[in-house]
Formats: structure tokens, C-alpha cells, sequence
């Protein structure tokens, strides 16, 4: 068995691989050419919840797809530029948009968020962060009956995987949320499910932990890979070097060294967005809100209430695209007392997602020594602690503790 491994990319999933790998013993290098968790990892909406379960092929979007194709609505953007290179994904994407699909997918996503949550809360004590965490689950919102009973299956697929909820009316809501504007109709709120106050920092934390206990960070940008009889050559812009094993977990960032090594492109990228208001004087919300008609996402966090947007789906380099946020911020002032808002230019991450919406983790198909951990789309910061357990457990010959089949690399490379 290896001893040494290189991890490329120190986002949550690499720092997550990372760390599960030294504690089974390895000599582990985590490459990236920024800091830990400074990416997508960083400006998320810092949830780790037992219902982010849901894939997003849902049948409910056929019947409001000719909406989304125009851009209509505000949770789904595209730009038509791009729309080419995207069909393929877009039509094995609609494909899965049927019930049976979709609670297939979902119960595959249960067990790994469920198991990963579990690990969060170790690491999170281990790492001292416990002031990053928010325990008071999440509170979903509904402005309408219509869209409530729009939920329905994915309610029906919290239900089948236990996962703990409880419906609220508009008053039980407010009693939990007494400063939202008396909007809303209906609320779910998923008990239990915890929320981090800020993810940049929780990334930092877990990759203290890694050097602390001898894990070393590098500095530097991937090139390319070249296989050889003893493992690996590694070019970046420092050096070229040998490593006998390598996981890739560079996000977004994968498809140039997938490319490169023969597999053809499995993601789409959606960019979201998010901006940062400070509360009106007096007002508080103590806990992540998603206001599902006016689709954002609202968490309370160390700089104040980041509101995160829906999906962009284009290239992963064009020029950011401002409108699907401008569109929201005025909806975020109906529910919410908001003073001023805290950024100057909104922030911009990108979500690597499959058409299943399910990670691909495990050893590459065609290659030896070398494992793949990417595509985490909108749960990465949720199942970052087990993707790293279950590439140790590949690395090391281990038994999984669940069937993985579901995110075989070999379902799209
Ligand atoms: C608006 C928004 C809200 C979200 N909300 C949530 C949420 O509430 N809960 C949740 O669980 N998830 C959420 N997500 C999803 C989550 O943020 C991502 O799934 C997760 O951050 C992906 O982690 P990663 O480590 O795969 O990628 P990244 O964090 O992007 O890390 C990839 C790393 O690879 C490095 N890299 C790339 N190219 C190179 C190269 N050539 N050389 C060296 N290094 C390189 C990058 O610098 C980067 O650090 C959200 C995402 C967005 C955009």
C-alpha cells in the first residue's frame, strides 16, 4: 500500500481528503494555488443539513421548464451563449427529471449527508470551532399554498430517509423568526441540521488541524499529470515531482486534468452569487432561511446576512452576470429588515454538478493510483468529512460503510 499521497485542490473536499488520510497513516501534501477554502468552499451558504438531499432533476420542473428556458424564473439562470456545449448535460439532466429517479438519487444523497453531518460534528469539536456553529436548523419558507404542495416530493423523500421535520404555519414560523416581515404562508424547519457562520474559516480550521498534526500545505498551480511506472509526475508552476498516488478534488477546476487524462467532461458548472447586508437596528435572525418563491437562501454569519442565489448555468469563465442577484435583493427587502448592504461587488462561486446532482468519488476508471472526489455541487460544504472517509477507505482497501456505487467515477467518465 502507498504511503504517500498528494491531494490537488484544498477546497473542502481536498482538505476533508486530506485529513482522512493522514489519520489512517499517510504522508499527505495538499496542493492548491490559493489558501485552504478559499473558492467555492469560502462564500457558501454554510449549510449542512439532513435535507440537502434533494436532486435537482425533480419531476416538478417539467412542468415549468418552458419558465426556465426563458429565464423567467429567478432560481435558474442561463446564458444562451453557452447553451450548446451544455446540451448533453441538459438532456441527460431532464432524462432524470422522474419521480422514481429522483427518490433513487435522493436516498443515495441521505446516506452520505447523514454520515458526513455526523463526522462535521467530531471535526468541528476537534478543530475548536465550535463558535462557528449555529445549531437552530433550517427554516423554509413559503410564500403560497401553490408552492408548498409544489414540495411535496421532496418532502415524501425527507420522509423516506427520516429525515427529521416539522411543519410550521405562518405563526409557529414567526415565533421562531420574530423580525420576518408577515409574508409567508407556511414553513417547514428541518430540526437538527446546523449551519456554519462562516465556511471559509471552518476550511481553515480543519487544514490547521492537518498541518498541526504534520500535514503539509503547498502552494502552487497544477499543470498537468503524466503517469509513470512508480506513480505520478506532478508539473505545477514550482516544480515538476513525483508522488506515488494522487486525488484530484479540484471542483469546478477538474475537467482540464480530466482532459488531459483521456475522460471527457462530466460537469456543468452553476455559478451562484451572494452579497452581504448588515440587519436593521434591532432585528436579528438567529437562523439560515430559504424563501423558496423568492429563491435565496439568508444565514446569519460572522460579516453579517449573506443572501446566496439560485443557479447560473454557463461557461465557468464568462464575466459574472449580476441580474439573477439584482433581482432577488428587492424580494430579500420584502421578507427582511435589512440596513446597508456590506459588499461593494457581489461574490461568485462556482458549483461543479453532474446530471444526478451526486458526487463522483472513487478510483479512476482507466488509471492506477489515482482517485477522483469532485462534482459536489450545491453539498459540497455538507459532504466534504465523508467524501475524505470514503477515499480513505478506497485507498486503503477498506470496506465502505454504505454502498458507493452511486457515485462511481465510472457512471460518467
Ligand atoms: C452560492 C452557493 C451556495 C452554496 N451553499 C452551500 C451550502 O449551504 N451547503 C453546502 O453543503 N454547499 C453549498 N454550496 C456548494 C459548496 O460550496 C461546494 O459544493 C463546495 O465548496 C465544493 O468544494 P470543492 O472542494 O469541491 O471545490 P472548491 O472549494 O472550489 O475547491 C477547489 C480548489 O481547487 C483549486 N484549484 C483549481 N485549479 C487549480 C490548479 N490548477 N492548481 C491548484 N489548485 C487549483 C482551487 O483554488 C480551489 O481551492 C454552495 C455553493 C454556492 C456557489
Amino acid at each position: 500500500m502507498t504511503q504517500s499521497v498528494t491531494v490537488l485542490g484544498a477546497g473542502i473536499v481536498g482538505i476533508s481528503c486530506a485529513l482522512a488520510l493522514q489519520r489512517r497513516g499517510f504522508q499527505v501534501r495538499l496542493l492548491d494555488r490559493r489558501g485552504p477554502g478559499e473558492e467555492t468552499s469560502a462564500g457558501n451558504a454554510g449549510i449542512l443539513s439532513y435535507s440537502n438531499i434533494t436532486p435537482l432533476a425533480n419531476p416538478a420542473l417539467l412542468s415549468r421548464l418552458h419558465r426556465l428556458l426563458l429565464n423567467r424564473d429567478d432560481d435558474f439562470r442561463l446564458h444562451y451563449p453557452h447553451l450548446l456545449p451544455l446540451l448533453p448535460w441538459l438532456l441527460r439532466f431532464v432524462s432524470r427529471c422522474r419521480r422514481k429517479t429522483f427518490l433513487r438519487d435522493g436516498a443515495a444523497m441521505s446516506l452520505l449527508t447523514s454520515a458526513s453531518i455526523e463526522l462535521h460534528k467530531q471535526w468541528i469539536l476537534q478543530a475548536r470551532a465550535q463558535d462557528l456553529l449555529n445549531q437552530g436548523g433550517i427554516l423554509k419558507l413559503y410564500r403560497s399554498r401553490e408552492s408548498f404542495l409544489c414540495d411535496q416530493l421532496e418532502r415524501e423523500l425527507m420522509r423516506r430517509s427520516a429525515v427529521r421535520h416539522t411543519l410550521l404555519d405562518a405563526q409557529q414560523a414567526y415565533e421562531l423568526e420574530p423580525d420576518l416581515k408577515r409574508i409567508f404562508v407556511q414553513a417547514v424547519l428541518i430540526d437538527e441540521s446546523l449551519s456554519i457562520r462562516d465556511p471559509e474559516q471552518l476550511c481553515k480550521r480543519y487544514a490547521q488541524m492537518f498541518i498541526d498534526t504534520g500535514g503539509e500545505v503547498v502552494r502552487a498551480t497544477v499543470q498537468s499529470l503524466r503517469e509513470t511506472s512508480a506513480g505520478w509526475e506532478l508539473t505545477t508552476d514550482q516544480a515538476v515531482e513525483a508522488t506515488p498516488a494522487l486525488v484530484i478534488c479540484m471542483g469546478a477546476w477538474t475537467p482540464g486534468l480530466l482532459g488531459q487524462l483521456g475522460y471527457a467532461n462530466p460537469l456543468a458548472i452553476e455559478r451562484g452569487y451572494h452579497t452581504v447586508f448588515a440587519a436593521a437596528e434591532g432585528v436579528e435572525l438567529t437562523r439560515p432561511i430559504f424563501d423558496v418563491d423568492a429563491s435565496y437562501v439568508m444565514a446569519p454569519m460572522a460579516a453579517g446576512l449573506r443572501v446566496t442565489s439560485g443557479t447560473n448555468l454557463t461557461h465557468r469563465e464568462t464575466r459574472p452576470d449580476p441580474r439573477q442577484l439584482a433581482r432577488i435583493i428587492p424580494r430579500v427587502h420584502e421578507a427582511f429588515p435589512l440596513a446597508a448592504e456590506l459588499l461593494r461587488e457581489p461574490w461568485m462561486g462556482r458549483r461543479p454538478t453532474l446530471p444526478d446532482t451526486l458526487p463522483v468519488i472513487g478510483p479512476a476508471p482507466r488509471h492506477e493510483n489515482l482517485w477522483f472526489a469532485f462534482g459536489h455541487s450545491h453539498m459540497g460544504l455538507t459532504l466534504g468529512p465523508i467524501t475524505g472517509q470514503l477515499i480513505a477507505n478506497f485507498i486503503c482497501g477498506d470496506e465502505q460503510p454504505f454502498s458507493v456505487t452511486a457515485c462511481a467515477p465510472s457512471r460518467h467518465l
